[in-house]
């Protein structure tokens, strides 16, 4: 679809969903107290207010479901929440919409039928789970639903089946790149060669990493539980941003401190208007994560735009001597060292300090000099992006904890 007609399309399918919206109290009263009388150009939709994580906290658990229980069909909540979750409902259109999306995203990143998928993450209210799997079962995938397991045993099954594409979050890859390591053979005993990988922040850096160690290609997949569940974006093989489905969802990026629209390819806060949706017709998700978005035509063709990858979460960011930082920066420059096997720590202590450790590889670790060299390197590296000073640790493979899920990468231990 050109352009102009996905336009068209977006400022249609935005005015049904303002519709829709309105039978969501919370933002009934949003929408009446702005006297938005409805939307003709897609510049309205600045008008239109935000719905917010706390907004979906507060409406914990069916405040923000806009259509009768007797039409949902599932329930998913948020992940990795340490408080009240956010709920997530799909109507049976909705279920419908969002199978074709994940196929949509698996077939970009050159999945086909004959290939055999496994899920290697929750299949429980992690939309990552059943979203995956149902998208891999429409575009006509063989699926092994293992689910969560330890990587032992997800690494067997992918054998035992002949796997060749899979879904994981990026540490999980990272700890199957340390199996490989370690074991002679493993490698050649599997098929695998895609990753869709997602859920967790990453960094280009790492992909490298990891598409060179495991051998396969590795996708960036986006999305968020709030509107709808991943499924939003995932990168083509281009590999140059992740194209976001415009025909479903309407994307905008804003300031993080004032809301206010930005300009075309100023990074910012993502703001996403899901356009589809019918059991929680939310408007203008503030999404927290910050990237910006790339126009122009992409190699492989697609006409949806895409957005860069995303640089972390806004809350994410911490403060050492006055200086915010994002875990992303000194992911980036840990990772385009080779002899690091992709696992790091950033530990605040004390006043203020920073010391980050990172592992290498053990025939890095294995020679003092290069030890040093990776030591004097990240410090500088750090010191020219961050104008911090840091403590950098270089560590064996396998003494920094492992979690299982998603990897914890700062530990703040300041008395502050
Ligand atoms: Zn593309």
């Amino acid at each position: 679809m050109d352009r102009d007609s996905i336009k068209k399309m977006q400022i249609k399918k935005l005015s049904a969903a303002l519709k829709r919206a309105e039978k969501i109290p919370f933002l009934r009263e949003r929408i009446r107290e702005r006297r938005i009388g409805g939307v003709s150009d897609l510049g309205d939709v600045a008008k239109l207010p935000f719905t917010t994580k706390k907004d979906l906290i507060n409406a914990f658990p069916f405040g923000a479901l806009a259509v009768p229980l007797n039409r949902v069909l599932r329930i998913h909540t948020s992940s990795g929440s340490t408080n009240k979750p956010v709920t997530t409902f799909y109507t049976k259109r909705d279920l419908a919409i969002w199978s074709e999306l994940m196929a949509r995203g698996l077939a970009c990143a050159g999945a086909r039928r004959g290939d055999v998928f496994q899920n290697t993450t929750s299949q429980g209210f992690f939309t990552g789970g059943l979203g995956l799997i149902q998208g891999a079962e429409r575009l006509g995938l063989t699926v092994v639903p293992l689910g969560s397991a330890n990587p032992e045993k997800q690494l067997e099954v992918m054998g035992n089946f002949g796997v060749t594409v899979f879904h994981a979050i990026p540490s999980f890859a990272l700890r199957m790149m340390e199996m490989f390591e370690a074991s002679n053979g493993l490698r050649a005993s599997l098929k695998i060669r895609i990753g869709i990988l997602g859920a967790e922040p990453w960094t280009k850096e790492t992909r490298r990493k990891i598409e060179t160690s495991l051998g396969i290609g590795a996708f960036n997949n986006y999305g968020l539980a709030e509107v709808g569940g991943p499924g939003v974006a995932i990168e083509c093989p281009q590999k140059s941003g992740l194209h976001v489905w415009e025909d479903h969802f309407l994307m905008e990026v804003v300031d993080p401190t004032t809301g206010e629209p930005l300009e075309e390819e100023e990074e910012g806060e993502l703001v996403i208007t899901p356009l589809d949706r019918e059991a929680m017709p939310i408007l203008r998700y503030r999404t927290g994560d910050l990237t910006k978005i790339i126009d122009g035509k992409c190699e492989c063709g697609r006409t949806h735009r895409r957005i860069e990858w995303i640089r972390g979460r806004i809350d994410d960011m911490f403060k050492v001597r006055g200086v915010g930082v994002y875990p992303s920066t000194i992911e980036k420059i840990i990772a385009s060292h080779k002899e690091s096997n992709g696992n790091f720590l950033i530990v605040l202590s004390g006043v203020d300090d920073i010391t980050v450790k990172m592992e290498v590889s053990s025939s890095a670790w294995s020679n003092k000099e290069t030890v040093e060299r990776i030591r004097n390197s990240v410090f500088e590296e750090i010191k020219d992006a961050t104008l911090l000073r840091t403590i950098v640790e270089v560590c064996p493979p396998g003494a920094l904890p492992r979690q299982e899920g998603k990897a914890k990468r700062l530990i703040d231990q300041r008395r502050l």
